[in-house]
């Protein structure tokens, strides 16, 4: 993913509250940056990061991205940078990883500024580590920022919110997204990367880097053929397993969701998925409503599994057959 540097044209607002922070000298010692995927958290708070370390800011207290501190952060050895992630993909935040930071975190910062840990994604944090972490909101040492970063600020523990400054970034209007697209020279169809995406449009992005929309589209006709009893839901469960999971979900969850609006005879424009609204209209004639609100629970569980040691298999098994009995009755 190629971007231009400089704040995102819909981080302006919430880089407008950062930058007052510094204005004021009031920097938070703990920050929680919150949002869906594909809203570019991590990017506004890395450039948060940078501008606190920089030793010669930009009128718009930005990072200059040439002093010996942007320099050494670029190179990824500035010594009052800490980054805390999980160790491997599929891994939580464990606390060895907490009993890492401790020690480091009890000494004065190298330089005269700020030191800065950024903890991403702080939902991974385990709960042993939660509770060895808590020891470090409260008991903040000077000039030291920690800044988490969520999709999921609701599976982190009240006493770590609470503790916290909350920055919360929504979906940006349509309108701006659909511009900057345009700037980043994407032809697919904005309006339905934006709904695939939720809003989303580091997300949009890149399902149309990826083609996403041809993935999509034949994720869609497998879906369809199970309802018309024309494939098996094993066999499709077999290809499910290997493609992202937590995309996939989301696109069979607004089926699912646009098959209950048709229901309520929805106009089309509401729908998530408007490109599809004739055929799920079409469908949803031979389907029952409360298997409809069922199955919306199968998927709403299954999501909340997604970063559990689960088998991908069994998951979109139980799925597919659920909604395989639906298309039968
Ligand atoms: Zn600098």
């Amino acid at each position: 993913m190629t971007l231009a540097l400089g704040v995102l044209p819909w981080h302006a607002p919430y880089w407008a509250v950062l930058q007052q922070y510094i204005v004021h000298k009031r920097v938070p010692q703990a920050l929680l940056i919150s949002g869906n995927p594909g809203l570019g958290k991590q990017q506004l708070a890395l450039q948060f990061a940078a501008a606190l370390l920089c030793d010669h800011r930009t009128p718009d207290d930005q990072a200059c991205g040439h002093c010996n501190s942007c320099l050494l952060q670029k190179a990824g050895t500035h010594p009052d940078f800490i980054s805390v992630q999980p160790e491997a993909e599929g891994k939580g935040i464990g606390i060895d990883l907490i009993r890492l930071l401790l020690p480091k975190l009890a000494l004065k910062p190298h330089g005269e500024g700020f030191r800065i840990v950024v903890i991403r994604p702080a939902e991974l944090l385990n709960n042993a580590a939660a509770n060895a972490f808590l020891k470090c909101l409260e008991e903040p040492n000077e000039r030291t920022v920690i800044i988490l970063v969520t999709a999921n600020a609701g599976r982190l523990p009240a006493t770590i919110i609470s503790r916290c400054q909350q920055l919360k970034i929504i979906p940006p209007p349509r309108a701006l997204v659909t511009e900057w697209l345009i700037q980043q020279q994407v032809r697919a169809d904005h309006a339905i990367l934006l709904n695939m995406a939720q809003g989303s449009p580091l997300l949009a992005l890149q399902y149309a880097e990826e083609n996403s929309l041809a993935l999509r589209n034949q994720c869609f006709g497998e879906w369809m053929g199970i309802a018309r009893q024309q494939c098996n839901p094993v066999t499709v469960a077999e290809h499910w397993q290997k493609l992202p999971s937590a995309p996939l979900l989301n696109w069979i969850s607004s089926w699912v969701a646009d098959l209950i609006k048709s229901y309520y005879s929805v106009q089309r424009t509401h729908f998530y998925n408007p490109d599809l609204q004739p055929l799920l209209q079409e469908l949803q004639k031979q389907l029952d409503l409360t298997g409809l609100f069922a199955l919306y629970d199968v998927l709403l569980t299954a999501q909340k599994q997604l970063h559990t040691q689960l088998n991908k298999q069994l998951l979109f098994e139980v799925i597919l057959i659920h909604w395989f009995n639906l298309g039968d009755t």
